[in-house]
C-alpha cells in the first residue's frame, strides 16, 4: 500500500479496463474515494456486489463531482458523449484521462467539450483480454505492461507527471508519444492483427466446403489462437476500426502487398524466401518473450496475453 495519489478518482464505464483499474486502485490504496459510473444498471449492480467502488452513479456527471482524476473507460466511440456529460461538473484542476485504444479520435471527441480549467491527458494501457464487463477485470492486469500517454502540446507537465505516477503505481511502464504516432504503432501491433483474426475466423465459418462442425472439431493451434482474438468485444473493436480508419487502411495496404508477395513465393516454390521470412518472424517472437511481454508456454485460452 502507498499513500493515496488522488483524493477522489472517478471511473466512467466499469467494464474490463474500468473494473481492473478500480481493483488495482483499491488494492494499492491509491485513492481516498473511488466513484464509479456506468450506463448499465446490471454493471452497476455487479460493481456494487464486487465492492469495486465507494460510490456508484448512473450518471457520469454525478461521479466526477469533486474528482481529482477522471478516467473514461468506455468504448472509443462514446468519448464525446462522456465529455459532454461531465464538462459542467468537473473540478478546476482535475485531470481528465481515458484508456481508449485509439488516441487521435478520443482527443478530437473530448477536447472541445472540456473546460479550460481541467487537464486532458489521454492514455492507453496496452493490456487486456478478450473478456468484457465488470467481472472480467483483475487488479494485476496492468503489471509489467506498457501504458502509453499521449499528452497534447499544451498539456500541463505536472498533470502528465501525476498521471505517469498513477500508472507506474498500477505496475505499468509508462511511455509518452504523440497521438498520431500511437495510432500508427497500434494499427500494426494490435488493430490490424485483430482485423486479420476477425477475417480468417469469418472466412472459415463461411467456407461452404468445410462445415462449421469440422472447423470447430479440427481447429488447430493457429486457428484456435485466432478464434480467441476474434472473440473480443464487438462494440469495442467496431469503434477501434471506425476511429483509427486512416492508420488501419495504411497498414492494411502494406499488409496486402506483402501477402500477395507471399502468394507468389508459394506459387513459384521460392523455398529460400519463405524460410528466410519464417526465421525472421520466429526471432521477433523470441524478442517479445525476452522483453517479458509474453511467456513461451503453448497455453491457448490464457487470460492475460492480449492487448487492445
Ligand atoms: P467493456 O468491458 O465493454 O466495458 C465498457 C463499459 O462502458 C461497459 O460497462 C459499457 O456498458 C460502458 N459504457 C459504454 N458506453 C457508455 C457510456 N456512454 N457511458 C457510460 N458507460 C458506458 O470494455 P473494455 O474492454 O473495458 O474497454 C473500455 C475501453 O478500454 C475502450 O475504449 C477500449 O478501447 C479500451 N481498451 C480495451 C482493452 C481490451 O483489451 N479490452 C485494452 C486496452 C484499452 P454497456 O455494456 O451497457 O455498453
Amino acid at each position: 500500500m502507498t499513500d493515496p495519489l488522488f483524493g477522489r478518482i472517478a471511473i466512467i464505464g466499469i467494464g474490463l479496463i474500468g473494473s481492473s483499474i478500480a481493483r488495482a486502485v483499491r488494492a494499492r490504496g491509491l485513492a481516498g474515494h473511488i466513484a464509479i459510473a456506468d450506463r448499465s444498471p446490471d454493471h452497476l449492480e455487479r460493481a456494487e456486489a464486487l465492492g469495486l467502488g465507494d460510490s456508484l452513479h448512473a450518471g457520469a456527471d454525478a461521479a466526477v463531482v469533486g474528482a481529482d482524476l477522471v478516467i473514461s473507460c468506455v468504448p472509443v466511440g462514446a468519448s464525446e458523449e462522456v465529455a459532454k456529460l461531465i464538462s459542467r461538473d468537473l473540478k478546476p484542476g482535475a485531470i481528465v484521462s481515458d484508456v481508449g485504444s485509439v488516441k487521435g479520435s478520443v482527443i478530437r471527441q473530448m477536447q472541445p467539450h472540456l473546460p479550460a480549467h481541467v487537464h486532458l491527458v489521454p492514455a492507453h494501457p496496452v493490456a487486456g483480454t478478450e473478456f468484457s464487463g465488470p467481472d472480467a477485470g483483475f487488479a494485476e492486469l496492468f503489471e509489467n505492461r506498457w501504458c502509453i500517454l499521449t499528452p497534447l502540446e499544451d498539456s500541463d507537465p505536472a498533470a502528465v507527471e501525476a498521471l505517469s505516477r498513477f500508472w507506474r503505481a498500477l505496475g505499468s511502464n509508462v511511455e509518452t508519444m504523440t497521438a498520431d504516432h500511437h495510432d500508427l504503432v497500434l494499427a500494426i501491433t494490435s488493430h490490424v492483427p485483430h482485423l486479420i483474426a476477425y477475417n480468417i475466423v469469418g472466412t472459415a465459418a463461411d467456407l461452404e466446403t468445410v462445415t462449421q462442425s469440422e472447423v470447430m472439431k479440427f481447429s488447430a493451434g493457429g486457428f484456435r489462437d485466432f478464434t480467441r482474438i476474434a472473440a473480443s468485444d464487438p462494440t469495442m473493436w467496431r469503434d477501434v476500426f471506425l476511429h483509427n480508419k486512416e492508420a488501419v487502411i495504411e497498414v492494411l495496404g502494406r499488409f496486402t502487398e506483402d501477402l500477395i508477395a507471399l502468394q507468389r513465393q508459394i506459387r513459384w516454390g521460392e523455398a529460400d524466401r519463405l524460410y528466410e521470412l519464417f526465421s525472421r518472424t520466429r526471432a521477433i517472437r523470441r524478442g517479445i518473450i525476452g522483453l517479458g511481454q509474453e511467456t513461451p508456454a503453448p497455453d491457448f485460452g490464457r487470460r492475460t496475453d492480449k492487448t487492445g
